[in-house]
């Protein structure tokens, strides 16, 4: 088997790409390194089977030889990054998705691609159901992230339904682990390097706000299980373990026992008030349900950023 994994050099894309090498297949990873990058691919980079292209896939391009699995991972993927890089957002997320389409039309290769609970806005239902067709701001700074990734999952059921090619579509919720960047602005990574730093722990808003995380490899499973399957609808990939904002903060400083304080910053614009995922889906389908505990995998995830920092 042969599998092509754009943004294979970012966070999920790393791990997805040692997984499925882990399985025996021959891995082709696309990447511009635009958020990513090459140390993500440390532990497997000399693998035979392991072939690298820097490319941006919102560029045609050409991969010769047969490709089985095509997953399209690559975009911008945390709110401050695709706030600093919108067009190339809205670019990858609409022409990145139709080459990458294009490949597996031509190749005849099942297709998955990275949805994100953004489709869902700032939900009005909760826990969110894949059958909530969501409340995006389109012209708000977000809208530049939760449009294209809307606009994928249309591009994607064309695909499937003018050419008959065999999609997949998953709509992950916050997902974290070893190889997220410290830098990224994303919730879990700046409240760990803001406690092993000692600095303040920023908590936008009054902290009220609720987010599900999940742990990388739950995510992973599932992804690897509804490859195997026939479903063209979306998918909901997350685990239903909710909490505040504020609380998470708490859990950050007790886990990593720092004496920081924390401080409260504006709410970013159209920041989702609760987001928690209905995942009976993934349940009945794939017979899948997160496994890793919150305390577990931030435990694992700490200890890699304390290493980044040499603590
Ligand atoms: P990431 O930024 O670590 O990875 C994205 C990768 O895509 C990077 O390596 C980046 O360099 C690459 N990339 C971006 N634009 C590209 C382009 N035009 N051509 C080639 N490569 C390009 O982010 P991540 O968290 O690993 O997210 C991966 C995917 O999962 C994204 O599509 C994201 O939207 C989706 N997703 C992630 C989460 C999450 O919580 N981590 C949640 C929902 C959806
Ligand atoms: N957040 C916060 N402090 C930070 C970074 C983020 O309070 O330093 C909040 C953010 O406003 C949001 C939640 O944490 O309510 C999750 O933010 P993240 O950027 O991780 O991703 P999102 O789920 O918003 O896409």
């Amino acid at each position: 088997m042969r599998t092509l994994i754009t943004g294979g050099g970012g966070f999920i894309g790393s791990h997805l790409c040692e997984r499925f090498l882990k399985e025996g297949h021959e891995v082709i990873c696309v990447d511009n390194f635009i958020t990513g990058s090459l140390t993500n691919l440390d532990e497997f980079r000399d693998n035979p089977r392991f072939t690298f292209i820097g490319h941006d896939i919102s560029n045609p391009l050409k991969i010769k030889g047969e490709i089985h699995n095509v997953l399209h991972f690559a975009s911008p993927a945390s709110p401050v990054d695709y706030l600093n890089y919108p067009i190339q957002t809205l670019k990858v997320g609409s022409l990145g998705t139709h080459v990458s389409l294009g490949i597996a039309k031509e190749k005849k290769a099942r297709y998955l691609v990275a949805s994100t609970s953004e489709v869902y806005g700032d939900p009005e239902v909760h826990p969110q159901h894949e059958n909530y067709w969501g409340n995006v701001n389109p012209i708000g700074p977000r809208g530049v992230y939760d449009e294209a990734k809307r606009f994928t999952e249309s591009m994607v059921m064309a695909y499937h339904r003018t050419h008959g090619l065999n999609t997949h579509i998953i709509r992950i919720f916050n997902t974290y682990g070893e190889r997220m960047r410290l830098d990224d602005g994303r919730v879990l990574p700046n409240f760990m390097g803001q406690a092993l730093r000692g600095e303040p722990i920023t908590v936008y808003g009054d902290g009220s706000q609720t987010r599900s995380f999940q742990y990388v490899s739950d995510l992973v499973e599932g992804i690897w299980r509804l490859l195997a399957t026939d479903y063209h609808e979306p998918v909901n990939l997350g685990n239903p373990d909710e909490v505040t904002i504020l609380e998470f903060a708490k859990e950050v400083l007790e886990l990593s026992g720092s004496k920081s304080e924390i401080v409260y910053k504006p709410l970013p614009q159209d920041d989702p008030k609760v987001r928690k995922p209905d995942i009976t889906r993934a349940k009945q389908l794939l017979g899948w349900e997160p496994k890793v505990k919150r305390q577990v995998g931030m435990k694992q995830t700490l200890d890699f950023f304390k290493k980044k920092m040499g603590k």
